[in-house]
């Protein structure tokens, strides 16, 4: 997104003291596991599992909102390799990846960051052993009806060739997941849901067609596709929902938490009281050795390499100009909050992302 003078000198401030950028140029040492120009990897100190692990692009942003698509890409498209690598060394049946967007939702650190947890059954993990409780209200859902399909045709007509992808098709297990739910989006890779009853109101999951249970089985193409989508899913939500914050938490192969083991991220849109508080964990010392799973982790990162994809869907940067001109205005607006705006056919104020950052921090 675009930064104004004061937000670049704000994050420029809020850098000096970020714990992630002193790992990043060493001014703290810790187990970094992997490394390369854009992104790091590193053991997390205080770990809920073995081989708990830090994934996040060098670039300090707080929140995803921020990042230009060419900055997040092969953070994106590494996930997959990342996962296999770290499955591997630690010799887990299932992975969670965990994020956390805003204070509300439990974000410690002003920095954007992708826990990757190893997963195995009785690994006494059971933060995210989900119980639905709420209901997904009419009102709701109409107001995601509204703006889902408008604002999904704005994402990709951003993209290279500007066209709406087909839906696909649905194998059964795909179909028994999403009985129930209300889709909101869906092309030939993924399917995007409101559940009927989810943990938060408007509790997303978006389940890949492709993959049924293992995320590192997608390619970088996919991974970035896929995690591109959930990213702007989730902008979407903030303008439906207006919540304080957000956690992504995605589900791949068996754990206690996932006895089917299918590959499905929810989003789940956060504010301050709302009983989810137990889904972050307290900070525990590890009960293993950490130096030597370090090694282990690093050890089979050896291959680990970002490889654009041959035909990369791009998006471009100026999609909000070229909307606000078709639709005769709107010539001052940035970034996705606008484009939702436009969405929904009201007149953007180019203050969207300000204020979602503002309520993602409390200000
Ligand atoms: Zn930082």
């Amino acid at each position: 997104m675009a930064l104004s003078p004061e937000q670049k000198a704000q994050l420029a401030e809020q850098k000096k003291q970020c714990v992630f950028c002193k790992v990043i140029t060493r001014e703290i040492q810790t187990q970094v596991v992997f490394e390369d120009r854009m992104v790091e990897a590193i053991l997390d100190v205080y770990p809920v599992t073995k081989g708990h692990t830090l994934f996040f692009p060098k670039e300090h942003y707080p929140i995803l909102m921020y990042y230009e698509p060419q900055e997040i890409t092969p953070f994106y498209g590494l996930i997959p390799q990342m996962v296999k690598s770290i499955k591997g060394a630690t010799i887990s049946t299932g992975v969670t990846l965990f994020v956390a967007s805003g204070g509300a939702a439990g974000q410690q650190m002003p920095h954007f960051v992708t826990h990757i947890i190893p997963r195995e059954p009785g690994d006494g993990f059971l933060n995210f052993l989900f119980k639905p409780r709420v209901e997904l209200t009419v009102a709701v859902q109409e107001q995601m009806m509204r703006v889902f399909p408008a604002a999904m045709k704005q994402y990709f007509a951003g993209m290279g060739d500007g066209a709406f992808p087909e839906k696909g098709t649905r194998s059964t297990w795909v179909e028994d997941r999403v009985r129930g739910s209300l889709v909101l989006f869906e092309d030939s890779e993924l399917i995007v849901c409101a559940v009927g009853k989810g943990i938060c109101m408007g509790h997303v999951e978006v389940y890949s067609k492709i993959e049924q249970k293992f995320i590192e089985k997608l390619s970088a193409s996919q991974a970035i596709h896929f995690f591109s989508i959930c990213a702007y899913v989730s902008s979407v939500l903030f303008s439906v929902l207006q919540p304080q914050g957000t956690n992504f938490i995605l589900k791949s192969g068996h754990s206690d938490d996932n006895k089917d083991g299918f590959l499905c991220m929810h989003i789940i849109a956060r504010k301050q009281g709302d009983g989810l508080q137990g889904l972050v964990w307290n900070p525990e010392q590890p009960k293993y050795d950490l130096a030597g799973m370090g090694g282990k982790i690093k050890d089979a990162m050896w291959n680990v390499k970002y490889v654009a994809p041959a035909t990369p869907r791009k998006v471009e940067e100026k999609v909000v100009e070229k909307v606000g001109d078709a639709k005769g205005g709107n010539s001052n607006t940035i970034g996705e909050g606008s484009t939702l705006k436009v969405a929904l056919g009201e007149k953007s104020t180019g203050n969207e992302i300000d204020d979602a950052v503002r309520r993602l921090w409390g200000k």
